[in-house]
């Protein structure tokens, strides 16, 4: 029988594990007759008692695995530590918060058997989200879509069924700043998403705060488009265009009317105008030096203290 791996990131999730293997224990008896389960948690540094829960349940079910990490190295590397250890023939992602409902797997798996490579899920509203972050996460989307070859689907889960064949193109990519929805979307294939209505988590609460979700988004529009480069250069040719203009109009009214200097105002304003296009340009440019700094020390994305 075909095996199904279910890759679970945790950080703080103590209270959702049980919740969680409940629900999709529930869907595995369900599915018994199609697939066989196995379950990858990743305990990514957590400080609360999610490695206690682990260990709990992986005496309790042989199906159960888990990895832990040696501290927090962030969901992107829970995702790829538990891609690789995965062994099944198809393979899924999912959050430990039941935000991602369990109960979608057999249309899922009916879609994979129809042919398609990737099972995508995607949220239709944002219910129960803070308006604020709604705002932002839209306009995150809209911004990547018009400057980023790669489509990234605006409400995608990180909850995808995927066969064996994508998930070993996606380890295939050997980046160590992975932005995994990019990724995803990246490798192709042939993808279909099933659409659902925004769940709130079970328990415990979300990991993300604004300056967090920023940072991730600057790293969405670092990895996946050199668009901003562009920016910088435009803003520099046009200041540059522009001050022609101005030095030949400031040496014809010289000429001309022979007009002493003047406004020391102006002055200052052109100066400080220049010199904060060309900190923000620098800082565009070392946005990206800092990514190929940490591509080129080539460590390794994660450490693990512990597995079964
Ligand atoms: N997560 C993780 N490492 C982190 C932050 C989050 O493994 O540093 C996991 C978390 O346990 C959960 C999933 O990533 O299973 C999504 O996190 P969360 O629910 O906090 O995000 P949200 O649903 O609010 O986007
Ligand atoms: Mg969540």
């Amino acid at each position: 029988m075909p095996v199904l791996s279910i890759v679970v990131p945790c950080y703080n999730e103590e209270e959702t594990i049980h919740p969680f293997l409940e629900a999709t224990q529930k869907v595995e008896k369900d599915m018994a007759n199609q697939l066989s389960f196995e379950y990858i948690f990743v305990n990514d540094g957590s400080k609360d008692k999610t490695l206690e829960v682990l260990r709990e349940v992986a005496d309790r079910y042989p199906k159960v695995h888990y990895i832990s990490f040696s501290r927090n190295f962030g969901k992107e590397a829970g995702l790829l530590a538990g891609l690789e250890a995965a062994t099944g023939d198809f393979i899924t992602v999912m959050d430990a918060d039941l935000q991602d409902p369990p109960e979608l797997l057999p249309n899922m798996y009916q879609k994979i058997q129809e042919g398609y490579d990737v099972v995508g899920t995607r949220r239709t509203d944002r219910k129960g989200e803070p308006p604020i972050r709604s705002f932002f996460a839209k306009l995150f989307y809209k911004l990547i879509n018009t400057v980023s070859d790669t489509e990234m689907v605006d409400g995608a889960r990180d909850f995808r069924l995927m066969t064996r064949q994508v998930v070993d193109s996606i380890l295939s990519l050997e980046e160590v700043n992975r932005f995994s929805k990019g990724i995803f979307s990246w490798v192709g294939f042939d993808v279909t998403y099933i659409e659902f209505e925004n769940r709130e988590r079970v328990a415990g609460e979300s990991s993300w705060n604004f300056f967090s979700l920023l940072r991730y988004s600057i790293d969405g529009f670092v990895n996946f488009s050199d668009m901003p480069l562009s920016i910088a250069t435009w803003i520099g040719t046009l200041s540059f265009v522009f001050s022609c203009l101005a030095i030949l109009f400031i040496v014809i009214r010289k000429l001309i009317w022979n007009d002493p200097v003047s406004g020391w105002a102006s002055t200052v304003s052109i100066i400080l105008f220049i010199g904060g296009i060309q900190l923000l340009c620098l800082g565009i440019i070392g946005k990206y030096i800092a990514k190929i700094f940490t591509e080129t020390k080539k460590r390794p994305v994660y450490i693990v203290k512990e597995k079964r």
